[in-house]
């Protein structure tokens, strides 16, 4: 029997962790590299992540995963520091003190009680079908909403933003609120995410599995089961197929029309900048929001996170997603995606063009599902109705109500567990 894995992100890496040796595996990704959205530059001698990437403490399985591949000695826990820019000015966000400099004092109590509460709640199965707008002003009033929510959703979600459930909100409060009075730790690997990739990627070659380049363009099926794929042009038979990718592309790529599913779960793409600079830019902030009129919803200087000294030189994202094809930030040139974004650094960081060595532009349409109202009875299963296609992506269940790598790591596991259970 031969299981072909579509896409070679974490959640087809990990399917096919857990299969190989126990199957025929072949593994396909489009791109050159391995990884999807975890995925890195080579930039001289160091690796760096396309999209900006940390963990949480909560993210169970992927630090037992990093262990089991030997690799927990490059994992650190270190300060992850955020802060808010408005009304032309930085503020930090680390400590409740700090929160009370940049927040009135009624809308700090009202965050407080509102963390307390989202923090209780065990069940968020109701809150998948309110608005996180309507609960937020429901359980801490408009003020709220408007000076600290607003912000974050529209750098989040766009024009999107009040269509977000309850339940996304829900369980982002949860895991970021565990931050203790000293602020925030965030899991990362010294040497990047790509280690990680590399290991899984040579253990699941050395277990027998095969991992080639090529573009999955068809999925046959024939008399309700799988029969084969289509790879640059070549037919490939298998008997099962386990497909990482986006619904809306699955739909395009297979012979029939999804039994008994409903694959019409939107997406947002992201356009991420990574800047090489001579100098540092702002204080000690790692994550900065902005409510500010720039064409970015977030800058990140990572050397504020991870010592430069693993660099040799400062780096920093700038990042925002988009919600469709149409987006300027899609349809132009990466040359002027990166001026549109310079011209908001240098209102923000006044002579911050003058520091740039070096620039790459990461651009990707389906990089998160938008978690609206009603979602959560889209979640994909693992086992579909046709005989041998199975799915595990950012649309599994262990990637709501927040895709994450831990997410799509779950995903690939229950996955190969649903095909094992086969044998
Ligand atoms: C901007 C950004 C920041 C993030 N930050 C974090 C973070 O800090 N912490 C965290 O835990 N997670 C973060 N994530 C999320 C995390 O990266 C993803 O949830 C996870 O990596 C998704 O893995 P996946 O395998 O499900 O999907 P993907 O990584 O999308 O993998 C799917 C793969 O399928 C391939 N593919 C698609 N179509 C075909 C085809 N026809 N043929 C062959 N191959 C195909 C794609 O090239 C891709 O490699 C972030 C994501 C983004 C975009």
């Amino acid at each position: 029997m031969t299981t072909i894995i579509i896409g070679g992100g974490l959640a087809g890496l990990a399917s096919a962790y857990r299969l190989a040796g126990k199957d025929e595996i072949i593994l396909i990704e489009k791109e050159p590299e391995l990884g999807g959205m975890a995925s890195s530059y080579k930039i001289g001698k160091y690796h760096i992540e396309k999209y900006y990437h940390h963990i949480f403490a909560s993210d169970k399985e992927l630090i037992s995963l990093i262990e089991e591949l030997g690799l927990s000695n490059r994992l650190e826990w270190l300060k992850g520091t955020t802060g808010y820019y408005f009304n032309s000015k930085i503020y930090p966000m680390n400590t409740p003190i700090e929160i009370l400099a940049a927040l009135p004092l009624m809308d700090v109590i009202r965050l407080t009680w509102l963390v307390l509460k989202a923090k209780s709640i065990k069940d968020r199965t109701p809150f998948d079908t309110i608005t996180a707008k309507e609960w937020i002003i429901d359980t801490a009033g408009e003020s709220v909403y408007n000076n600290f929510f607003l912000p974050l959703l529209s750098g989040k979600f766009g024009d999107n933003k009040e269509k977000v459930s309850a339940a996304w909100l829900l369980g982002r409060v949860q895991i970021r609120s565990n931050r203790g009075p000293k602020g925030e730790r965030l899991g990362y690997m010294r040497g990047g995410f790509e280690s990680l990739i590399e290991k899984m990627g040579g253990n699941i070659r050395n277990m027998g599995g095969i991992i080639n380049k090529g573009n999955v363009s068809r999925i046959e099926i024939a008399g309700g089961s799988i029969k084969g794929v289509v790879v640059d042009g070549d037919h490939v038979e298998c008997d099962r197929v386990i497909s990482t990718v986006a619904p809306h592309v699955l739909e395009k790529i297979i012979d029939t029309k999804m039994p008994g599913l409903d694959m019409n779960i939107s997406y947002q793409g992201t356009a991420c900048a990574l800047f090489g600079l001579t100098e540092k830019i702002m204080d000690d902030i790692y994550w900065l929001n902005i409510k500010e009129d720039v064409p970015f919803g977030a800058v990140i200087e990572h050397t504020n996170f991870i010592p430069e000294t693993d660099y040799g030189e400062r780096l920093m994202y700038v990042t925002t997603y988009f919600q469709n094809m149409e987006s300027v930030l899609w349809k132009s040139r990466d040359e002027e995606v990166i001026g549109l974004y310079l011209n908001g650094l240098e209102k923000l960081f006044p002579g911050f063009r003058k520091k740039v060595k070096w620039w790459r532009l990461r651009r990707d349409m389906d990089t998160a599902p938008v978690y609206e109202t009603g979602y959560g009875r889209k979640i994909l299963p693992y086992e579909t109705r046709i005989k041998g296609l199975f799915l595990a992506g950012m649309f599994s269940d262990s990637n709501y109500p927040e895709r994450s790598m831990n997410g799509s790591i779950i995903a690939g596991y229950r996955c190969a567990e649903t095909v094992l259970r086969q044998f």
